[in-house]
């Protein structure tokens, strides 16, 4: 009996330690992402072996990663699928006319 009270004892220290630590991280990314939005990323490609760009390397100064393929022709770096007429078309970027589906 007693040590069966004990389990459950131990159960409910290690839920609070767990408990505890996730709002930990939390602070913490909150503050890994105010450190992101002040930094004047630095955008670098992904670079292949055959020299091909394809997409961002992580920021060097805050590890931000970016999602997107890289643009020679574009000012963000980024493709952008954005066309005149304001609607998206994937198969054609406004800047270099890539499809974002590459191989
Ligand atoms: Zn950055
Ligand atoms: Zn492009």
């Amino acid at each position: 009996m007693s040590s069966m009270y004990e389990e459950n004892t131990q159960g409910d220290c290690s839920l609070n330690k767990v408990t505890e630590l996730e709002q930990k991280i939390r602070l913490i990314r909150v503050e890994i992402d105010l450190i992101q939005q002040k930094c004047p990323h630095v955008l670098e490609p992904h670079v292949l072996k055959d020299g091909e760009k394809l997409g961002h390397k992580r920021c060097p100064k805050c590890e931000k990663y970016y999602n997107g393929w890289w643009c020679e022709k574009s000012p963000t770096t980024f493709c952008d699928y954005e066309q005149d007429d304001g609607k998206y078309d994937e198969d054609c970027c406004r800047y270099c006319g890539a499809p974002s589906e590459r191989k």
